[in-house]
């Protein structure tokens, strides 16, 4: 089936690269003209593994890149799969999305199903056909698919190819089977839904996540005062069947361009129907206050921070990514700077993203003992396979001071006390 991927980023080009791999005719359209620019060098312009490999293999064959809607016209689906940044009220930026809608009325002659990729308010599916219908396309000529996606930056490839579930959402059969017919090589669940259950799909996913880490990121502040490290407990209660052994890992908290903003979508949706939800605003505080409680150990080994210099070892908000949006390591960063402690950081593959962030008073350092070297202690913010693997006798020799906050618990604590490191994880 001929395809248009409007959005090339995580997660148009994953799902455009996917319908390659599955045989369709795919083409991915940006109004980023250096994203195509590189994507036609078969060059993927951020960080996802595997993604590189697909690209180039199918370039030039059934995969294309553009700056152009040209082929939209000739398309039986449209795939949206624009960004939708949060807005200053908590509520999802649309400007993306109603900007591609708007592009691609010219185009609309004939049948085509929309297809909303893109993470969006519940309601959405609904302004997007009010919007092709005051754009003067007629009501036959499409329909609107909410097809939310879930993978997960760093697995992405992965994730897209052995989905959970895919959730389609429509009231037209026609739609359906055509959106269906887009996956059929995909083994997983698939739910028919209203558009709107799919758009609430996605935010409830995203929140009930969220919900599970601010949980596990409570349970161990309470674990550090009883002397129980948090590990066992989430590994304890994981292997209960009705919780699962996911997303219970303690530590600096989440990030991401995801849950953050979906869970904030959740509750503007919920304020605005006049629904306050207590729980879903406590999840988003205990997450917001992770980051100090990272430097409040910190200054419980050290003391006042003024002066020190501290080094972080990860600067993306997980790893397998150079995705920075609201990224812990930021939050801890600036709690760090404002203390006017002096700041050495390094990520193995964030460092570009991180320089345009951050302020220009952190120190970018080349590699991980480097940003070491030199400082009063070290912070870990994100749990890369390099820095578990670390040489941590190295590690105490280029460190001022043997002080570790380990944000992502990637040591042992006995280890790291054998060692002779003053050493606090989270929970532990
Ligand atoms: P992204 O910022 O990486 O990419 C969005 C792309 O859309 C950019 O390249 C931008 O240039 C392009 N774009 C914006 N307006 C355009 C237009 N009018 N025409 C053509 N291109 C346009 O975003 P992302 O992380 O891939 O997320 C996309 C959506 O998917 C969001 O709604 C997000 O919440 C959702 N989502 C993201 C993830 C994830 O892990 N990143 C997972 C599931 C769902």
């Amino acid at each position: 089936m001929k395809i248009t991927v409007i959005g090339t980023g995580y997660v148009g080009l994953t799902s455009g690269v996917m319908f390659a791999e599955l045989n369709h005719e795919v083409t991915c359209v940006d109004k980023d003209e250096n994203k195509i620019k590189s994507l036609l060098y078969g060059k993927v312009p951020f960080f996802e593994p595997g993604l590189d490999g697909l690209v180039q293999k199918h370039l030039a064959k059934n995969l294309k890149f553009t700056a152009s809607l040209s082929s939209v016209v000739t398309s039986k689906a449209i795939m949206i799969a624009v960004g939708t940044p949060p807005a200053e009220d908590g509520s999802l930026d649309l400007k993306f999305v109603l900007e591609a809608v708007n592009q691609i009325i010219p185009y609309m002659e004939r049948y085509k199903v929309i297809i909303m990729k893109s993470t969006v308010p519940v309601g959405t599916s609904k302004i997007i056909e009010k919007c092709l219908l005051n754009g003067g396309v007629k009501r036959k000529n499409f329909d609107v698919v909410a097809n939310p996606e879930f993978l997960r930056e760093g697995s992405a490839i992965l994730d897209s190819f052995h989905p959970d579930r895919i959730v389609i959402g429509s009231n037209s059969q026609q739609a359906i089977d055509i959106t269906r017919s887009l996956y059929q090589y995909i083994e997983c669940p698939v739910l028919i839904t209203s558009n709107e259950a799919a758009e609430m799909i996605k935010y409830a996913s995203n929140a009930f996540l969220a919900a599970k880490i601010s949980f596990v990121n409570e349970l161990a502040g309470i674990c550090e005062q009883y002397q129980v490290d948090i590990n066992e407990v989430a590994r304890g209660i994981g292997y209960d069947s009705r919780i699962g052994p996911h997303f219970l890992k303690a530590g600096a908290g989440y990030g991401g361009s995801c849950l953050p903003k979906d869970l904030r979508g959740l509750l503007h949706l919920a304020d605005k129907a006049g629904k306050k939800s207590r729980l879903l605003k406590a999840v988003d505080e205990v997450n917001a206050n992770q980051p100090s409680t990272i430097v409040e150990k910190l200054e419980k080994l050290l003391g006042p921070l003024q002066d020190k210099k501290i080094a972080v070892w990860g600067l993306a908000f997980k790893p397998n990514t150079d995705d920075m949006r609201f990224a812990p390591a930021i939050s801890v960063i600036e709690i760090l700077l404002q203390k006017q402690a002096l700041v050495s950081a390094f990520d193995p593959v964030a460092m570009e993203n991180a320089r345009r962030l951050l302020p220009p008073a952190v120190t970018m350092a080349v590699n991980m003992y480097e940003a070491a070297r030199g400082c009063d202690a070290l912070v870990i913010m994100t749990e890369w396979d390099l820095f578990a693997s670390a040489n941590i006798k190295k590690l105490k020799e280029l460190l001022k001071k043997p002080i570790v906050v380990d944000g992502r618990n990637i040591f042992s604590p006995a280890e790291m006390k054998f060692i002779g490191f003053k050493y606090l994880g989270v929970g532990r």
